[in-house]
């Protein structure tokens, strides 16, 4: 290698580190601000390329002589894997974390007083201990801090998802060290938590990078529950047989059950739970981020950061809470851009039991009216008849305007003001890419059917003083004269059978929607029966249409979608799916010798290469390392590392 000081222009680092040939969408702008010393707040959909956004900066910095980055990050679990990619590209990378002990611990600080360290990645606990603040300080008078990076900052927001109370604390950052610029990235957020971001952080006075959120290869499905796991295990044969997936389920009980049913239908399952022993939940994980095709079932514990490259779907069995919560769920499928699915279920009992959590927790008055309107969005997206995509990204307060290639555009540099959920209006754009612009849903109109109900949930309290759930709601409707029926004298209402022509099926699809709009309550204090609202009035004038999806029973098989990897049985990869026969015999190779390269370094695989480099190398066939050395993610210390190695195992393959 050659003797110069090593450059400190973004695009040589961009070349020479990582390997990559362009910048994508706004990076290259932020880049440039924040190593000019601005602050920055950045709001990119994952798989958007945020790390590079601190990272490149913090390498600059440290090569133009200004010291260390500081990356906060929310999972000391993660950490690991994040330094191990860093130091594989040749970079400088400590973390300092609780698994570290007294004598690494002490290693770390040492070399970071020393100036040997880039970037320093640890948890905001750790940040804000006196000890950690009392290195920053001697770095900082030594004029050696150069950067602090908060990763995953939605996490400072009650609003967000995953709230951490620790990173309230991170304001003695700017506090303490003015002088030192700040970059904040997050994948989520609406306009409430990004303007609890700018406040909690004092990121006033940083410029915005809002890049469009759109996922373009993930492909949003929201079927009717029917049975969840029957429907699970469908989709996952039929679309995804040895592919990695994460589904997730609401309670423990329910994550250890679906494991098991998909285990038993001999599909590689691995449960994750925070009830589970530690050591069993970072086996998983790490089998998870090291395998390939490992479904891992799971709650909401598991994830936050996971960057695990090839995840091809992502299944919610019970809905979420929110959008946000399950825009950045669904986002961790097809990080590398290649084809994935979000797929979920739904039904009646999600939306009563969404509602009873947030009547029942005992957080204030105004927590849970915002509470239930981001539930209402929610629920909007579940009964959407139109594209699914407009409305997600309608949320994030964005317009969608049609179908593109190539990379997210970059919007605006200023937040965009709020969204408003509940006024999205019919839309018409398509994105070509979710269930309902694939098959548009035949919709049918639900009007007479919605009045019929509440006339009869009317007539029901009115008659016996008390009320009663949906099951026999509709049975009254229906003219069932079941033995509950006759026993309260209901099939003496005038209401009785007077919706005969309707099936089980369509009224439970009302029923759902007004629960969604707030025509009918749910009362979890008695059994869950149900009650009219002030919404219910508009619905029965008639000044509230009800248009529903007619119900599918069997989602139609999708044709074309078991072609679109190309690359033949045993390939789950779509980066090989335009490699021609012998360029698939090279990708096997290098993906054989990858894992034992991981192995040995004990890392995820995609760390040492990832697939679209391995493709890369094996559709090119290089004979040199000036060759090789041309495929994208290839840089520098890797070539120096493995270009020989890589050569040799093409050749022979
Ligand atoms: P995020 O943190 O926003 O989810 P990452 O920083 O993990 O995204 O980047 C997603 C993937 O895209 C990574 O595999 C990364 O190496 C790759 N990537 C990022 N920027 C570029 C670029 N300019 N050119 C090529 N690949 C890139
Ligand atoms: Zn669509």
């Amino acid at each position: 290698m050659s003797s110069a000081p090593p450059s400190a222009a973004p695009d040589l680092i961009l070349r020479e580190v990582f390997g990559y040939e362009h910048f994508r969408g706004p990076q290259e702008a932020i880049v440039r601000h924040v190593i000019g010393g601005g602050d920055a707040l950045v709001l990119m959909p994952t798989g958007g390329g945020k790390s590079l956004c601190y990272q490149i900066p913090a390498i600059a910095r440290q090569r133009a002589g200004q010291g260390i980055t500081v990356v906060v990050s929310p999972l000391i679990a993660l950490m690991h894997d994040q330094v191990g990619a860093l130091r594989e590209a040749g970079v400088e990378a400590d973390f300092l974390n609780s698994t570290l002990d007294w004598q690494q611990t002490q290693d770390v600080e040492r070399r970071m007083a020393r100036g040997e360290v880039t970037l320093i990645y640890a948890a905001p606990e750790r940040v804000t201990t006196p000890r950690f603040l009392d290195l920053m300080q001697r770095l900082d008078d030594a004029g050696r801090l150069a950067l602090f990076a908060i990763d995953e900052a939605h996490c400072v927001s009650q609003w967000g998802h995953d709230f951490r109370p620790e990173y309230r604390a991170l304001t003695v950052l700017h506090e303490r060290f003015a002088r030192v610029p700040r970059i904040a990235l997050t994948a989520t957020a609406d306009a409430l938590t990004r303007e609890d971001i700018v406040e909690r952080l004092q990121l006033q006075d940083a410029r915005h990078f809002v890049s469009s959120f759109d996922r373009p290869n993930i492909r949003y499905t929201i079927v009717e529950k029917k049975d969840a796991s029957l429907q699970l295990l469908r989709f996952i044969e039929r679309e995804h047989a040895e592919d990695a997936g994460v589904v997730y389920c609401q309670s423990r009980k329910r994550v250890e059950e679906i494991a098991a049913m998909l285990a038993d239908a001999g599909i590689n399952a691995l449960p994750y739970h925070a009830g589970l022993d530690a050591a069993v939940r970072q086996t998983h994980q790490d089998r998870f981020l090291r395998e390939d095709g490992i479904v891992m079932v799971a709650t909401i514990a598991f994830g936050m950061g996971i960057d695990k490259p090839d995840v091809r779907f992502v299944c919610h069995l019970d809905m979420p809470k929110n959008i946000e919560g399950y825009y950045q769920e669904t986002g961790r499928a097809g990080r590398d851009g290649g084809p994935a699915d979000a797929w979920m279920t739904y039904g009646l009992q999600d939306v009563v039991n969404q509602r009873r959590m947030i009547d029942e927790s005992p957080a204030g008055e105004e927590f849970k009216q915002v509470m239930r309107g981001k539930l209402d969005a929610l629920l909007g997206l579940a009964e959407a008849i139109d594209c699914r995509r407009v409305r997600l990204l309608g949320y994030f307060g964005e317009t969608y305007g049609g179908p593109k290639n190539g990379e997210p555009m970059a919007l605006s540099s200023a937040p965009s003001v709020g969204s408003e959920p509940h006024a999205m209006g019919s839309v018409r754009v398509r994105c070509g890419n979710c269930d309902n612009c694939l098959q548009p849903p035949a919709v049918w109109d639900g009007t007479d059917a919605a009045r019929k109900l509440l006339s009869t949930i009317y007539r029901v309290q009115q008659k016996s003083g008390i009320t009663f759930g949906s099951g026999h709601v509709m049975d009254i409707v229906r003219g069932r004269k079941t033995d509950k029926v006759a026993q309260h004298g209901h099939d003496q209402l005038s209401t009785f059978g007077i919706g005969a022509e309707f099936s089980e099926t369509q009224l439970r699809g009302v029923l759902r929607q007004l629960i969604a709009i707030g025509a009918v309550a749910v009362d979890p204090d008695a059994f869950n029966t149900l009650t009219l609202t002030e919404g219910s009035r508009a619905v029965l004038k008639g000044e509230v249409a009800v248009r529903l999806r007619e119900s599918v029973s069997q989602p139609a098989g999708r044709s074309g979608r078991n072609s679109r990897s190309g690359g033949g049985k045993g390939t789950t990869s779509a980066a090989a799916s335009s490699l021609d026969a012998d360029g698939l015999k090279r990708f096997e190779a290098l993906r054989a010798w990858r894992s034992e390269v991981a192995r040995e370094h004990n890392l995820p695989a995609y760390v040492i290469f990832k697939d679209d480099t391995l493709a890369g190398v094996a559709s090119l066939a290089p004979t040199t390392l000036d060759e090789l050395s041309g495929v994208s993610g290839i840089g520098a210390k890797k070539l120096e590392a493995y270009g020989e190695e890589v050569l040799r195992v093409i050749g022979t393959a």
